[in-house]
């Protein structure tokens, strides 16, 4: 089974990733959220080649990745569910809500620690937030995710066809939620209760630090909830709002060149900590924040 599961593995990913890639570029051409302000070739270019280069500098890092090393930790009796006797379902529903915490707090993390902040404003610097945005990330950002993902997956013992659901599952996610398509306000409020919408992480990619710094999901959007991270809508309405950070703001920001260089650039501003210093300055936003539904 697990060796079916490592040797199908590469082409469920591409499949996957292709399918709901293409799906997602023709929803956002037929029912768009919001003008584009940048020409796609420029962004979709630098993008696409940043997922290249993430790919190559990935696999030729990492002898491993998660799914092989849930399989390796199975053969060899390592982490927690190789070690106690439960049934698979329940090793792997569990194994996939610890991994989505795990991501979810890796995210709050990138955002609290000034030093990996440089690293994941990068994903923030976008200037329009499409399906493309979803892929943007830094390569060290990737290398420490997965790094830390390798540490879960050890710990954890998850049976293998877990990791690989959760793999494909988030990266389907992150396509989906970082869509620039006009789901109906009713469908939305539903969604959301099961998965991250465009809607809900959206307000995650607003230049205004409060909003920067909340519903840091990107596949079940609980942890927000339970943990007070959530804001429902932008302050401006998500026509209004205006995407990405103060710092970059030129085109030539989103060339992929500058995009690699970004951690090394300006102050750390922006991060969780100096949305707090915003917080402390000025009372009251988020007690105005909007109710879903009530956004235009
Ligand atoms: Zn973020
Ligand atoms: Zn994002």
């Amino acid at each position: 089974m697990t060796e079916t599961i490592l040797a199908a593995e590469p082409t469920i990913r591409l499949v996957a990733f292709l399918g709901i890639l293409a799906a997602m570029a023709l929803w956002e051409v037929g029912a768009p959220r919001r003008r584009r302000e940048i020409p796609r070739v420029v962004r979709w270019t630098n993008n696409f080649a940043l997922v290249l280069l993430d790919t190559a500098i990935l696999r030729l890092t990492f002898p491993i990745l998660a799914v092989g090393l849930a399989a390796m930790a199975e053969e060899r009796g390592w982490g927690l569910f190789n070690n106690i006797d439960v049934p698979v379902g329940v090793a792997i529903v569990v194994s996939m809500l610890l991994l989505d915490l795990a991501i979810y707090l890796q995210h709050v993390m990138f955002h609290a620690v000034p030093g990996l902040w440089r690293l994941h404003r990068m994903h923030h610097a976008d200037l329009d937030f499409d399906v493309t945005t979803g892929l943007r990330f830094h390569p060290i950002e990737i290398l420490i995710s997965m790094g830390i993902k390798l540490a879960v997956v050890a710990a954890l013992g998850p049976p293998a066809v877990a990791v690989l659901l959760f793999e494909v599952i988030l990266n389907a996610t992150a396509l989906f939620n970082h869509g620039n398509i006009d789901v109906p306000r009713p469908v939305d409020r539903i969604l959301r209760w099961i998965i991250v919408t465009p809607d809900m992480h959206r307000v995650h990619h607003s230049v205004d630090p409060r909003e920067t710094n909340s519903n840091f999901g990107f596949n079940f959007p609980w942890w927000d909830r339970l943990l007070g991270t959530y804001v429902a809508q932008p302050a401006n309405g998500h026509k209004g709002m205006v995407i990405g950070i103060e710092q970059f703001r030129t085109r030539r920001d989103l060339w992929l060149d500058r995009m690699l260089i970004q951690p090394l650039l300006g102050p750390a501003s922006g991060g969780a900590l100096d949305a707090r210093s915003h917080q402390s300055r000025s009372s009251s936003v988020s007690s105005k924040k909007a109710e879903p539904g009530t956004d235009k």
